[in-house]
Formats: C-alpha cells, structure tokens, sequence
C-alpha cells in the first residue's frame, strides 16, 4: 500500500496539525472549499496533505501509504473527503481499512433540521451512532457453489458494548434524553440479538437516559412519519449507515450532513456523502457537509470560537439566495464558498 504524500504546510507556533485527505471525485473541489474558509478564518490549523483513494490508486498503484497512515496516527485528527469503492467488484473500501486498522469505533451523524433549508419535517434533532468496525461491514465473503455466495454478520460482545457505552456517554455529554437501540433481533437472534444484549445492559448503568428499543423497518417507517420521536440511536454498521442517509434526507440532503469518526488513537472526520459522480468535477457540489464536519473537528481541537464562526457563516449563506443545485439553487460551490468567506 503506498500513496503519495502531496505537501505539508510549516507548523506555526501554536498550530495544530491535522492530516487531510481531499479524496475522490467532489472531494478535492471541496476540501478545496474549505481549506480556503479555514484560511480565511485564520484557523490555527496546519495541513499535512496526503493523495489516498480510487483515482490515487489509478496514479500510484496503491490507495493508502504507510506513510499516509502514520500521519493520522501522529497527529492524531484527520479530515477525509469521500473516497470510491467500485460496486459488486473490485478493491475493498478504504474507508472500511481506515476504521478497522484505526479503531475508529464509533460514527457520530447528526441530523438536525435547519432553519435556512425548509424541507417536510421541522424540528429535527437525532444523533445517529454506528458501530464503525463490524457487522456486514467486515468483509467476510465467500462462493459457496456455483450461484451460492455467503457474508459473515459478525457482531461481538466487546464492539457492541463498547458502541453502547459510547452512546450513553455521548447523550449524557450532550444533554441529551435518550437513547433508541436499533436492531432485527426477532430475526438475527444471535447476532443483533447479542447487540441489544449489550444495549440493555449498557442502559442500566445510565437511569437519568431514557432507553427504548426498536425494529429497524418500523423506524424506518417512523422516522419518515415523525423523526421527532427519536433522540440518540445506537445501530450496527449496517443499518446505521442506511438510517444516516434516510436522516440526512429529512433534513435536506447529503450536502449538509457531517459525521466523526471516535477512536483511542486517532478521530477522522468526513461528510457523510460519497464521491457524487455525478456532479464531480463540475464545481457543483455543496461544500456545507464538509465545512460542518471541520466546525466539529475545530470543536473536537478545542477550536470553539472558529468551529462558531464557521458554522454560522455556513448557515448564513444557506439562508441567502446563493443556493447550490442540490438545494434548488443554481450556484457553484466556489460563489457558494465566496459567499460564506463574506459571512465570516
Ligand atoms: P453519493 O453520496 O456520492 O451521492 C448520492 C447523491 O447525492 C448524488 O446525486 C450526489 O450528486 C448527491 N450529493 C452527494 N453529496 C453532495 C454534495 N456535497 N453536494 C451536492 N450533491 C451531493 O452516493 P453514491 O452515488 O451512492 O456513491 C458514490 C461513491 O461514493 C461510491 O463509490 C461510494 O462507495 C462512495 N462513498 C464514499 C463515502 C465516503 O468516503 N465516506 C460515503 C458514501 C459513499
């Protein structure tokens, strides 16, 4: 695995490095986007830049370098655009690598309504946390026989409890009141079975959090029906990947929702959407999912004032009529982008 190391900016005094992967398609139009706003706002941040992902791979050979790597595990915090993974064939997704050879544990999106972006629903306030290292997600594949293929759903006592304390931990830090653990443990009685297990023994050690259990298709149909009815929820991998997208469509779509991804040794923090593309390279992309995701990595630097004034200029070019088209609107990311550097 070798990828390239773009460059590194001089570490100024009271800097913090960060490791940045601008990543695929409409990746790099917008952690271009961002890396602007972030000069801009004179964020102390330095960036020690790295080419990882499907088109590095197509220069290189490789997805990820060691070196690429090491940089997360130095600095400890990292910014990821989306990344490609061919579908039905080909490599396996480096996002998937990144969480399981980092630990990253555990996958924070929220979705919250916002008052620029009127859509269906007001009122929208759920934290979705996802197991980030198992499940369907572990890559356990096999041809059995001829038209026979299986995949291994691995959940373990140890991921599952560690998810759920993470959950509980999360809402009590956040003032939030409770926590819905998601789960087909009416079918998968072992595996998601063994996951609500952990869930219901986690629960007892936080009484001040209310704690429900759901079937995932009879969420699926309540959130569409009333979201307000959740709070925090605890899923594994799989449906918490899909519940994210389903979030993020009540609150006005992919290009407005971030995610962090929590470990021991490293936090990396990316959009919750893929590669777009469709739109990519056509300086379409809306690029407030990744400049949300950097308020939360500012946050997570104890960046407070910056992550505050980011996000408000964010929101106040949402609330303008410089619209990107994913929103109706007709602009490009790099007017939108000017526009939130004005707001700043
Ligand atoms: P996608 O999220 O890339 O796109 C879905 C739809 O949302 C598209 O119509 C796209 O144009 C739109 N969209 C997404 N982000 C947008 C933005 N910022 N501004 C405006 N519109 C936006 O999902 P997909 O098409 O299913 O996946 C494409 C690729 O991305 C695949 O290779 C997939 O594996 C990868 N992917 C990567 C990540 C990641 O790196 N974290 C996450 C999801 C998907």
């Amino acid at each position: 695995m070798i990828s390239r190391r773009l460059f590194s900016t001089a570490v100024a005094a009271g800097s913090r490095t960060v490791t940045l992967f601008p990543g695929d398609g409409i990746g790099r139009e917008i952690s271009s986007a961002l890396q602007k706003v972030f000069t801009a706002a004179s964020v102390p941040v330095v960036w020690d830049t790295y080419d990882v992902g499907a088109e590095a791979a197509e220069r290189t050979g490789s997805l990820i370098t060691k070196e690429a790597l090491d940089s997360v595990l130095r600095t400890g915090v990292c910014l990821k655009g989306p990344t490609a993974t061919p579908i039905g064939k080909g490599h396996k997704s480096l996002n998937v690598t990144l969480r399981q050879t980092l630990d990253i544990y555990a996958n924070v999106r929220p979705a919250k309504t916002i008052a620029a972006v009127p859509t269906r629903y007001e009122k929208v306030d759920i934290v979705i946390v996802r197991e980030n290292t198992e499940d369907l997600y572990a890559g356990q594949e096999a041809v059995i026989t001829d038209g026979v293929n299986i995949s291994l759903k691995i959940i373990t006592e140890k991921a599952s409890t560690r998810i759920a304390k993470y959950a509980f931990e999360y809402a009590v830090a956040n003032g939030r009141k409770k926590v819905s653990a998601i789960h087909k443990a009416n079918i998968m009685k072992l595996t998601d079975g063994l996951f609500l297990e952990c869930c219901r023994k986690v629960a007892k050690e936080y009484p001040q959090i209310t704690y429900d259990e759901r079937i995932i298709d009879a969420t699926c149909m309540m959130l569409v029906q009333d979201p307000t009815k959740f709070d925090v929820m605890v899923l594994p991998n799989l449906y918490g990947d899909i519940v994210s997208d389903l979030a993020a469509g009540l609150i006005g779509g992919l290009g407005l929702t971030a995610s962090s991804n929590y470990g021991q040794k490293a936090v990396l923090f990316e959009a919750v959407h893929g590669t777009a593309p469709d739109i990519a390279g056509k300086d379409l992309a809306n690029p407030s999912a990744l400049l949300f995701s950097g308020a939360m990595m500012l946050r997570h630097l104890g960046l407070k004032t910056h992550a505050d004034q980011i996000e408000n200029a964010v929101l106040k070019t949402l609330k303008g009529s410089v619209k990107t088209k994913d929103l109706g609107g007709n602009s490009t990311c790099s007017e939108f982008t000017n526009h939130v550097i004005k707001n700043l």
